[in-house]
């Protein structure tokens, strides 16, 4: 993405549209997706705009990790017992909003 005032996620990090928030971390938020595929679906963000896993660079593998650690605290949080961590990557991945998040899934 060449402009990132067009970024949704970005917006919703800048609190620039509304979301239900449940994790604000200094790296990343936790917000809940808006149409939910199971009870419990958290989308897990960076605050910095990356397009997609494939559009990593050298040095935001630390940044991919942290979002893994913060997905275990708002699980933890939540009281999961068991859930799913996924990425979509690229469109033919199913991936529909590029800014790099990590769903939380769980029943
Ligand atoms: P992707 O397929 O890109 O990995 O998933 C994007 C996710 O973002 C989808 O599950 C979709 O429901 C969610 N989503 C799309 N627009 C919004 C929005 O405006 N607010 C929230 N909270 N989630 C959104
Ligand atoms: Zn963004």
């Amino acid at each position: 993405m060449k402009n990132m005032t067009d970024c949704l996620f970005c917006k919703i990090i800048a609190k620039e549209i509304p979301s239900s928030m449940v994790y604000e971390g200094s790296q990343a938020v936790g917000f809940k997706d808006i149409n939910p595929k199971a009870k419990h679906h958290i989308l897990v963000v960076p605050r910095k705009h990356i397009d997609s896993v494939m559009a990593m660079e050298e040095g935001d593998q630390e940044l991919v990790g942290h979002l893994i650690w913060d997905a275990k605290k708002i699980a933890e949080d939540l009281q999961l017992e068991g859930y799913q961590l996924r990425f979509h990557v690229g469109a033919k991945g199913g991936q529909e909003i590029f800014h790099l998040h990590l769903h939380l899934l769980a029943d």
